[in-house]
């Protein structure tokens, strides 16, 4: 099987990743295709089942876990697993395409740990805290509790920036796509080979 790049954004949430990956995956000559994780959390709003996550009941993800179904997984709030399957990069790299995540720190930092040379991390991150406070709250998605559990979260996961391949501060939107842009071109041609 021909192995392609994998490109790990990882942020706290609300930093902005979600909207730079989808910038990056309409960018034909990137050749990209979005990681589909799998987790055990309620699905949102419009979400839909292998296009957002691939939804499992928490004895399903467990189970996977077992079986070491997973390249990486993660508890990342109680109860609330994410994972990527080892089956989901096999699926991209088998269609010619280069691989991009959005998933939590430790996930992305675990990935560049297994696949160091073909793997460029970028941590994104938000302007100061409370503005990432005032993105969690217009976005309406989660509860009061559930904003505070990731504003709590993303304190621990800025320190943990400097161990990533690229770090993008995402102040002005714009700015923040062209940079992630040009990071990524550069990274697939510099390893063509
Ligand atoms: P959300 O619930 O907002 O969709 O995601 C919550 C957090 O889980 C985000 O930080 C997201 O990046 C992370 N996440 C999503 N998929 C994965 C995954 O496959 N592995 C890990 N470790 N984290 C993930």
């Amino acid at each position: 099987m021909k192995e392609g790049k994998l490109i790990v954004f990882s942020a706290p949430s609300g930093s902005g990743k979600t909207t730079i990956v989808r910038h990056l995956l309409d960018i034909e000559k990137l050749n990209l295709e979005f990681s589909i994780s799998a987790t055990s959390r309620e699905k949102r709003g419009r979400e839909e089942h292998a296009k957002d996550y691939y939804f499992l009941s928490l004895k399903e993800f467990k189970n996977k876990i077992k079986n070491d179904e997973f390249l990486e997984w993660e508890e990342v709030y109680r109860d609330n697993f994410y994972g990527t399957l080892k089956t989901e990069v096999e699926r991209i790299w088998a269609t010619g395409k280069h691989v991009i995540f959005d998933i939590d720190v430790s996930g992305g930092l675990r990935i560049k740990r297994k696949f160091p040379e073909q793997t460029l991390a970028i941590f994104v991150k938000p302007p100061s805290i409370d503005e990432l406070k005032i993105r969690l709250k217009k976005r309406k998605t989660e509860s009061k509790d559930k904003i505070n559990m990731r504003i709590a979260k993303a304190s621990a996961e800025l320190a943990t920036a400097p161990l990533f391949d690229k770090v993008i501060l995402n102040d002005d939107l714009n700015k923040a796509l062209k940079e992630a842009e040009d990071l990524v071109e550069g990274f697939i041609d510099s390893k063509k080979k």
